[in-house]
């Protein structure tokens, strides 16, 4: 077969309608659980200025420094295509003066990003994440209800083998002096790190806690760690933390090497990674952390902040492997509507609108003129009737209306279709009910 002349470009994907149902399921679980704990749905352009991520996230990291689609705008302006979702919130939230509202502000997400990685699979250049932010509270609670919210969501996916790691990766007070003693046990092992982490030395010393690389596993193993480094505010707040995920009963460990590498964070930081039947971790499924330092390095005062984000092709891709129950598919209509000739036709588009007006789902074939091939249709996908529209009934303006199962025919006036499918649909309804009743 000769190779189709437009494809997706490199690292995108289209969203297929058989992917809807999961898209759809992840979405209704996120949502409930934000409107549960009270957090508000916030939208921010896919397009903004580069700087709101450069100044954040860090120009080191691999995401700004590697992964941004950036371009310049007509009239000059230095944009790009949105990366992540925590900067974005931020910079709304200090441009509509959100300070004056009452503390925290909670806030959810959820729609395309971008990041211009290496193709592989489960990652993609255009993906989709959700998040939750509540800004403007300092109290640990608050870590550990987003931490909960974030487990809620796999949770109720129906995800069984999650774990959640955390750590505290300290703040501008303990942080330097870490990244200090942290440099210099690294510096004297460089040649031991792999040649990615050899660059990161320099500007990024903490990602290589991160690094999967084989080749730094053992250096990793004698680093310093994070957690015996900390000030005395960043210890007691670890130490809530963990103490509300106790009183919470969330199954977390401790990750020393957990970094998560941009330069917003401060504090504590987790993932919750999904684990093989085998206990191997299949990956990241949502990951965040308390980012005290934000508010500021966008240019506004400082404001205490947590959040999460997560994928969702990542939880889709899990979902589908393991083929874990989305709920039912789109109910199938029970009524088809069959048509025949002109005049028909057009009246059966009205009629099929006040069936949707009535909320009642009807299956259609508008484009088939023949009677046969849609009696076949509606054979095929199980229809318990078919409601027929032919030249006579269209002039007498009456439906013909045909039991599948019995093949029974009768007539019924059109201004008076709506209503009587109503009633033999509650019929039925109210028929499988007692027939579950009796059963149990
Ligand atoms: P991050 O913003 O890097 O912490 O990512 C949060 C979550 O988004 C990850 O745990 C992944 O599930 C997902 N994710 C990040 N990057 C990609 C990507 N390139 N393609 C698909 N999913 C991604």
């Amino acid at each position: 077969m000769s190779k189709i002349k437009f494809q997706t470009l490199t690292g995108m994907h289209d969203v297929l309608p058989e992917d809807q149902i999961y898209f759809k399921r992840i979405q209704k679980s996120i949502e409930g659980i934000a409107n549960y704990y009270t957090f508000q749905k916030i939208e921010t352009p896919i397009v903004e200025m580069a700087d709101v991520f450069t100044k954040s996230i860090g120009e080191e990291t691999d995401i700004v420094g590697k992964e941004m689609y950036v371009f310049k705008t007509k009239g000059g302006d230095n944009a790009c295509l949105r990366p992540e979702g925590t900067a974005p919130v931020m910079r709304s939230y200090l441009e509509h003066g959100m300070h004056n509202l009452p503390q925290p502000v909670k806030l959810w997400y959820e729609g395309p990003f971008f990041r211009y990685e290496r193709p592989q699979a489960g990652r993609y250049r255009q993906f989709h994440q959700f998040g939750f932010e509540a800004i403007g509270e300092k109290n640990p609670s608050i870590d550990g209800q987003i931490i909960q919210m974030s487990y809620d969501v796999l949770k109720e996916l129906g995800f069984k083998n999650i774990k959640i790691q955390v750590n505290s990766i300290g703040d501008s007070e303990c942080r330097p002096y870490f990244r200090k003693i942290l440099t210099s046990y690294l510096r004297s092992r460089k040649s031991s790190l792999c040649a990615d982490c050899q660059k990161r030395l320099k500007d990024n010393p903490l990602r290589i806690l991160d690094c999967k690389e084989e080749k730094c596993q053992q250096v990793k193993a004698g680093a310093p760690q994070t957690i015996d480094h900390l000030c005395e505010s960043c210890h007691s707040h670890f130490k809530q933390v963990l103490e509300f995920l106790d009183e919470l009963e969330l199954p977390y460990e401790l990750n020393p090497y957990l970094v998560r590498g941009l330069d917003y964070y401060t504090k504590t930081v987790f993932e919750i990674v999904d684990m093989s039947d085998f206990g191997q971790s299949q990956g990241t499924l949502i990951g965040g952390g308390r980012y005290d330092g934000l508010a500021r390095m966008l240019g506004g005062r400082d404001t205490p902040a947590c959040g999460a984000a997560g994928g969702i092709e990542r939880i889709m891709g899990l979902m589908k492997e393991r083929e874990m129950k989305v709920g039912s598919k789109q109910e199938e209509p029970q009524i088809f509507l069959a048509q025949l000739g002109q005049l028909a036709k057009r009246k059966s588009l009205k009629l099929f609108e006040e069936f949707r007006s009535a909320k009642i789902p009807v299956a259609e074939s508008f484009t088939k003129d023949s009677l046969k091939s849609q009696m076949r249709s509606a054979d095929k996908m199980g229809a318990k009737w078919v409601l027929i529209f032919g030249q006579k009934e269209a002039l007498e303006e009456f439906i013909t209306l045909r039991d599948m199962e019995s093949g029974e025919q009768k007539e019924i006036k059109l201004d008076k279709v709506v209503e009587e499918m109503k009633e033999k649909l509650k019929q039925l309804k109210d028929g499988k009910k007692d027939k579950k009743l009796s059963k149990s």
